[in-house]
């Protein structure tokens, strides 16, 4: 038996990190155990999302929109520009730059923690010890007081469409390609789907969409989705819903059969990104001797503290229900080393934010509409376009809404959603109100600078009582 810790978090990702230097902050003996070994082989911190995946994605369709915006978008501004090339190859590797430089950034955050970081696949034995397998093979067991699992999550993969190589990837190989393939079929319009089937798309690439449901981003208030799949069908993004995968055959690309509401289809397209959800990382952790507690979709369970059924053991990100987000899982990080070192702590799940991370980007935090017919609740809605917005029309970039929902006797804000460009910035508004318990009044009654975007959030507030300034308002009844 090695070291004793007060803690020891299982897996270095957004939430574990997060969780390990909360608890070193409070005093904790901490130690982290990471297996990841990155694309140049040295063992990194940050998980999923600075290594495969909010990071490196954004970096990606930054990258690609100002490509496109550069080829295509600036003549509106009148600026012709020619001779515009995209260097694939260079945008990989100044997405790998700063992966480096962020996952380098949560080592030197952690030495200055002394937070201890194991580095190998660590196991959840009984009585909150873990046992590490290093890279050489040599086993070591280390004990706590406490033990927070946080081993996230990975792609789910499907039978019909088994991964190979260069031409059938999931979302870290569709990170890596250094040249843009002509067509490129996407399986799965959900938020990755979405997002990286953009950046291949304006980069190039021929991009068809097949997603197996009926209905188009069923977790967004549909009037929003409607929008967003007008403006990314007018992109290009070639979205076909109700749309099921079959079988796959690699050839000199890859040959797809699939059926949809007119029966039997196939596509011919060069690679495929598989994008069909992600599963947690329980394997190491479940065990007859551990007695893990999993629920019936294949996650630990944990109640609303994130405790297991294991005294002393407690779980959070992608491993635990709730939405797969990085945020979610820093502050469930955040929250549990609190709890740990004895202090109150406080997280609303009612009100974290969602991103979709396109053009326009798609940001909502709440209740959507159908949610809330469904709960069969009462309450007002406020509508403001961007096309009315005077700083979305310098920008040139109009598409879109603010829609607010309130409650109809209260006026308190149950849900924000926003189609517009920046709006992942333009949603933290809505996080203060709902977290401050604020009312469509509030936010009515609050100044916003002009001309900026935020004003639309301001015009939809008074669009809940029909008093909004730039727009018509519905009638008086
Ligand atoms: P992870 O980040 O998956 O980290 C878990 C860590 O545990 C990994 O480093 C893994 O190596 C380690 N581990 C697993 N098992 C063991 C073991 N037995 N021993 C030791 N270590 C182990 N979310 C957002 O909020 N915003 C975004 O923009 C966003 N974009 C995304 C884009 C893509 C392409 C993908 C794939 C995901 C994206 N996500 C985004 C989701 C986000 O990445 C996850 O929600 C987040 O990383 C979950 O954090 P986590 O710490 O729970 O798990
Ligand atoms: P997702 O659940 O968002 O979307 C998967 C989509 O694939 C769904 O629409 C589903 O109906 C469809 N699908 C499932 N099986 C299919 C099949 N056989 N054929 C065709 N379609 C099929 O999952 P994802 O896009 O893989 O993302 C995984 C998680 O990562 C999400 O929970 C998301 O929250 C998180 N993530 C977040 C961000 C962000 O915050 N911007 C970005 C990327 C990923």
């Amino acid at each position: 038996m090695s070291e004793q810790y007060d803690v020891i978090v299982l897996g270095g990702g957004p939430a574990g990190y997060v969780a390990a230097i909360r608890s070193a902050q409070l005093g904790l003996k901490t130690a982290c155990v990471e297996q990841w070994i990155n694309k140049q082989g040295k063992p990194a911190l940050g998980g999923t999302c600075l290594n495969v995946g909010c990071i490196p994605s954004k970096a990606l369709l930054e990258s690609s929109q100002i490509y496109a915006d550069t080829a295509r978008g600036l003549t509106e501004h009148g600026i012709e520009v020619s001779g515009v090339r995209a260097d694939v190859a260079k945008m990989v590797s100044g997405k790998d730059k700063i992966v480096q430089e962020l996952t380098g950034g949560i080592e030197h955050l952690f030495r200055a923690n002394k937070i201890d970081w194991i580095k190998g696949c660590g196991s959840l034995l009984s009585e909150r010890r873990i046992e590490v397998t290093d890279a050489d093979a040599a086993k070591s067991t280390y004990q706590a007081a406490n033990v927070i699992l946080a081993t996230g999550s990975r792609p789910i993969e499907i039978g019909a469409v088994p991964l190979h190589s260069d031409r059938i990837v999931d979302s870290a190989g569709a990170l890596d390609w250094e040249s843009v393939p002509e067509k490129l079929c996407v399986i799965g319009a959900g938020v990755i789907g979405l997002e990286l089937g953009s950046v291949w798309r304006r980069l190039g690439s021929e991009v068809v969409v097949l997603e197996a449901q009926d209905m188009f981003l069923p977790m967004v208030d549909q009037q929003i989705a409607k929008d967003a799949l007008r403006q990314f069908t007018r992109q290009g993004l070639d979205i076909k819903l109700g749309a099921r995968v079959m079988a796959s055959e690699v050839n000199d690309g890859v040959k797809l059969q699939y059926t949809d509401k007119d029966g039997e289809q196939q596509l011919q397209v060069d690679r495929v990104i598989v994008a069909v959800g992600r599963r947690p990382n329980i394997d190491q952790l479940t065990s007859p001797e551990t007695d893990l507690l999993i629920d019936e979709r294949g996650l630990v369970h944990v109640n609303e503290v994130c405790e297991t059924n294991l005294p002393g053991v407690w779980a959070i990100g992608d491993l635990v229900r709730g939405p797969m987000l990085a945020h979610k899982g820093s502050e469930e990080g955040v929250a549990v080393a609190e709890r740990i070192a004895g202090h109150h702590c406080h997280l609303n799940y009612d009100a974290i934010p969602s991103v979709i991370y396109t053009h326009p980007e798609i940001s909502w935090v709440g209740k959507t509409e159908e949610q809330l017919k469904e709960e069969g609740r009462d309450y007002n809605s406020g509508v403001f376009p961007f096309a009315a917005s005077g700083r979305a029309k310098a920008m040139r970039d109009t598409g879109g809404m603010v829609k607010i929902l309130a409650d109809a006797h209260t006026d308190e804000v149950l849900g924000m959603h926003i189609i517009g460009g920046h709006s992942s910035e333009l949603i933290g508004h809505g996080v203060m109100a709902m977290e401050f318990e604020g009312t469509s009044e509030d936010i009515a009654r609050s100044v916003f600078a002009h001309p900026t975007l935020s004003e639309a959030i301001h015009e939809a507030a008074l669009a809940v009582d029909n008093r909004a300034i730039h727009i018509p308002n519905k009638k008086r009844s």
